[in-house]
């Protein structure tokens, strides 16, 4: 079976997901890009996340042609390829439907450094304009929003987050969901402290140091 690690993956993660709450129903969707194959596997659309199989899982190559896979892929098919063409270095695509994230996109506002782990996303959350789910416009604007960032809000719908595998764009999505949460809550007791750039630029020398000793 062609790719079946991410298959797996996708599986696993799908449920991870919807247990963390991260999205709700059959909203959400994620994907795993092979760079050595030119393939992508992404979750179908409109299946119950914990009655997937592997033979489920759509199989595509980059210009979106299906190769493999018993369902249709998932109705944003288009955002998570722009993400692959607009990101050379990443692995895999997560959206969800999260709450707190929601919110911030139906304010239209951004997720500012309220918390140093905004850092996972490469800097405060932008919020794009809404257009209609599953529609080029959206795919387009959506790709363009994670050009420099690992996470963009889609207006009136949702959130988007980038990494160099599943796991990578997983954590992002869950901790920007978590800065939303406080960012919201601190925002109800009055005007948190927003970490300003020189902040934010030691906490990116302090991931990297992490990340170097992760390594060893
Ligand atoms: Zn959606």
């Amino acid at each position: 079976m062609i790719l079946e690690k991410e298959r797996a993956d996708l599986i696993r993660y799908s449920n991870k997901m919807a247990h963390a709450g991260l999205t709700r129903g059959t909203g959400g969707n994620i994907s795993i890009l092979n760079h050595s194959k030119g393939l992508v596997a992404i979750t179908p659309s409109a299946v119950d996340f914990e009655e997937l199989k592997l033979e489920d899982i759509a199989i595509l190559k980059l210009d979106g042609t299906q190769v493999d896979g018993n369902y249709v892929p998932s109705s944003e098919t288009n955002m998570h390829l722009l993400c692959y063409k607009k990101r050379e270095d990443i692995g895999a695509v997560v959206h969800t439907h999260s709450l707190y994230s929601i919110i911030a996109a139906c304010l239209y506002e951004e997720i500012p450094p309220v918390h140093y782990l905004i850092g996972f996303a490469k800097g405060p959350v932008r919020c794009i304009p809404y257009f209609p789910f599953g529609s080029l416009e959206l795919a387009e604007a959506a790709s363009e929003g994670i050009e420099d960032r690992n996470a963009v809000l889609l207006g009136n719908h949702g959130l988007l987050t980038v990494g160099t595998d599943i796991r990578h764009a997983f954590s992002v999505a869950e901790i920007i969901e978590y800065v939303a949460e406080i960012h919201y809550k601190t925002s109800l007791k009055g005007s948190p402290h927003i970490l300003d750039d020189d902040d934010m630029a030691e906490v990116y020398h302090r991931f990297d140091a992490y990340r170097k000793s992760e390594r060893r």
